[in-house]
């Protein structure tokens, strides 16, 4: 489970995330959707303990700095970081090593084969293109079994084979109990797969859409531009 408690982020005196409390429970796929700006990496960078932060953040009950959380969280960034002179197959043993991994290697190649990577292993991170890169990004974070994972705009820069596959791999996750927290500004990329949604504006979250609550005929996007739009047009009849 993640869970998010009062949580306050300001870069000098802007305030990008204030006061955010949110929870993804095992098995759900919680998303985070907002337009530029409204604070998601932010979030994002927070929780997974790359920022300082006012407020609590809580992996499967630990402090989100503490090894233990580390141990169960994965983390895909928005941009990929591989090592430019590691190959495909060092970049997972060096994941492997890190955490101290046993019986890795058939997962390693079970997830290699999902995203078609098992004829890019002697490729060196300098040499695969962007997707190839969010692909093996991926790979690193799930290798080590996490039970909570957060993605930031995953399917970004992925082709048509990789979108279908990452996102069976996620409802794979889900069905294994996973907490999944997925921040983007696509829409449609999470329509057919989520548990609850965190819609953010302006550093705070405006709204939570449960699935289960939201009413029948109407769409994620309905509720998201209720939100976002809704907020400009009471802002401009504020002015007049
Ligand atoms: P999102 O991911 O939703 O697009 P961000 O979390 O990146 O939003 O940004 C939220 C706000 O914080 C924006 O106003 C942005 O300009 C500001 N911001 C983000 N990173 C920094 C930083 N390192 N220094 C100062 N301001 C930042």
């Amino acid at each position: 489970m993640i869970e998010v408690s009062h949580l306050t982020k300001k870069y000098g005196k802007l305030c990008a995330n204030d006061d955010i409390s949110l929870t993804v429970g095992a098995g759900e796929i919680g998303v985070l959707l907002g337009p530029n700006g409204a604070g998601k990496s932010t979030l994002i960078k927070s929780v997974c303990g790359l920022l300082r932060f006012k407020g609590t953040v809580t992996i499967a009950g630990f402090e989100n700095h503490s090894v233990q959380a580390k141990r169960l969280l994965g983390y895909v960034p928005e941009f990929p970081a591989l090592y430019p002179m590691l190959t495909v197959t060092e970049h997972l043993e060096f994941i492997a090593r890190a955490y101290r991994l046993e019986n890795w290697k058939e997962y390693a190649e079970e997830l290699l084969a999902r995203f078609e990577l098992d004829d890019k292993r002697q490729k060196l991170g300098k040499e695969l293109s962007k997707g190839m890169q969010q692909k093996v990004s991926v790979c690193c974070a799930l290798l080590p079994r996490p039970t909570a994972v957060i993605l930031d705009e995953p399917l970004v820069g992925l082709d048509p084979h990789g979108i279908r596959e990452l996102k069976a791999v996620l409802a794979d996750l889900r069905a294994q109990g996973c907490a999944l927290l997925i921040s983007t500004h696509m829409i449609d990329s999470v329509e057919e797969n989520w548990d609850v949604t965190y819609i953010m504006n302006r550093g705070r979250i405006a709204r939570t859409v449960r699935r289960t609550e939201l009413d029948s005929g109407r769409r994620l996007e309905d509720a998201y531009f209720e939100v976002t739009e809704g907020e400009k047009s009471g802002e401009s009849e504020a002015k007049e």
